[in-house]
């Protein structure tokens, strides 16, 4: 049994000079400057954590050795370029996504990679979608939740959904902080971060998605979220008792199937950032063990802990065997122990 990692993020030097120039503009969104003021600043504490995103060479592939991961599906580190104007971001995705697939075909074992695209610009996006997988061999896209405060559901990023349901191409969701019409009362107390920020933020959007009716448009669409769900999980049977009561009342538009159906059928879902034997236990029972795989969140996280978590979990061995391996595989077409 192989271990895959599939939450695993990285960024090249064009997107991290880019990031500090817009920073220095001043014209940036609260959420990005908060973070990136934090994040992106050249300190001590900061250097191992800028040094590891940048390298997708044998430093990284020594590190997965030494964590017990054997192939690491890479992804434009978060806001990736959802932050910049639709040209720069546009030609910042398409260099990141050649830097990844390069470093994809020096090790084709180890690294596989998720596509950056610029939902800024949804017909480029969706045309970098079909490059991504027909020239690069990129095997999904990363969305870093909002881009300029818009969410996917809105009709203006059909061409991209169309693209990526079109080319097999599954979408993960990835937090950021908070878009502006949620980040005011989150700017308090460090609660834009991903002690909660970010999953109110992604939540929300993959709610949006469910709610809007997304789905029914792209049945084929495959949407992963990582940290066990963004929460979801636990609440989808009040989700399904609230909407049924809101349809009754004409409070919401009826969808063709309740939203926890969509949930299950065009959702997957990480341990991405969590190591609680509870939450794995509802993800599972919510789920079942076709629909979880595993993810580390390299370098955020600590791999080696995260794959203890799932060695230690309390759980049949098919079931790991399908969180390491067979869930990744199944979804991006891969053969068992490829
Ligand atoms: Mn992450």
């Amino acid at each position: 049994m192989k271990r895959i990692a599939i939450e695993e993020a990285f960024v090249t030097h064009g997107v991290m000079n880019a990031w500090r120039d817009l920073l220095h503009t001043g014209a940036v969104e609260d959420g990005f400057r908060l973070m990136g003021e934090s994040i992106l600043a050249d300190t001590p504490l900061n250097a191992p954590l800028h040094q590891r995103l940048l390298d997708v060479g044998p430093d990284r592939i020594a590190q997965m050795d030494r964590d017990g991961i054997d192939l690491a599906v890479l992804s434009l580190t978060s806001p990736g370029v959802q932050v910049f104007e639709a040209d720069l971001a546009t030609a910042l995705a398409a260099e990141a996504n050649d830097e990844l697939a390069a470093a994809v075909r020096r090790y084709p074992e180890r690294l596989a990679g998720l596509a950056a695209v610029a939902p800024q610009d949804p017909q480029r996006a969706a045309r970098e979608i079909e490059r991504a997988r027909r020239e690069l061999g990129l095997v999904g896209v990363i969305i870093n939740s909002h881009t300029h405060g818009e969410y996917l559901d809105l009709p203006k990023f059909a061409p991209l959904l169309t693209a990526a349901e079109y080319e097999r191409m599954p979408i993960y969701l990835h937090p950021r902080e908070p878009g502006p019409g949620l980040i005011g009362p989150h700017k308090d107390y460090g609660l834009y971060f991903a002690t909660w920020g970010f999953a109110v933020e992604t939540s929300l959007h993959a709610m949006r998605l469910i709610m809007s009716g997304t789905f029914d448009r792209f049945p084929k669409l495959k949407v992963i979220l990582g940290h066990m769900g963004e929460g979801i999980p636990f609440w989808l049977q009040r989700i399904d008792n609230r909407y049924q009561l809101q349809v009754r009342i004409g409070a919401v538009k009826p969808l063709k199937r309740l939203p926890s159906e969509y949930f299950l059928e065009n959702f997957v879902i990480t341990t991405a950032g969590v190591t609680s034997n509870p939450a794995l236990r509802l993800a599972l029972e919510v789920l079942g063990p076709d629909r979880v795989m595993f993810a580390a969140d390299y370098p955020y996280e600590d791999p080696a802990e995260a794959v203890h978590f799932i060695e230690q979990a309390d759980i049949d061995e098919i079931t790991r065997a399908k969180l390491f391996e067979g869930n990744a595989a199944a979804l991006f077409g891969w053969p068992i122990h490829r």
